[in-house]
């Protein structure tokens, strides 16, 4: 059953659909490149840091380093690194 209710509300509805003049109804083209892709390097995970040989301390972090990892807690892994990094000789 149509009513006039429905006629004016289905009208109504086709004049919201029209684009709005002056807009274009898409974008402009743009300019693509079919270049080769950029490879970058993974960053993760980032390698352990090496004990400096000889330093006890050095030796006494990796150890800790190599505990944290068999109990799954990366984050003391990541840490264990920096301070092997950071450990002045
Ligand atoms: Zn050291």
């Amino acid at each position: 059953m149509n009513t006039d209710d429905d006629q004016t509300r289905t009208a109504r509805n086709a004049q919201r659909r029209q684009p709005a003049s002056g807009v274009p109804a898409t974008a402009p083209a743009r300019r693509t490149s079919m270049a080769d892709p950029i490879c970058l390097p993974d960053p993760f995970p980032p390698p352990d840091a090496a004990p400096a040989p000889g330093c006890d301390r050095c030796a006494e972090r990796a150890a800790s380093r190599r505990a944290a990892r068999a109990t799954g807690d990366w984050s003391a892994v990541s840490d264990t690194n920096a301070l092997i990094r950071r450990h002045p000789h």
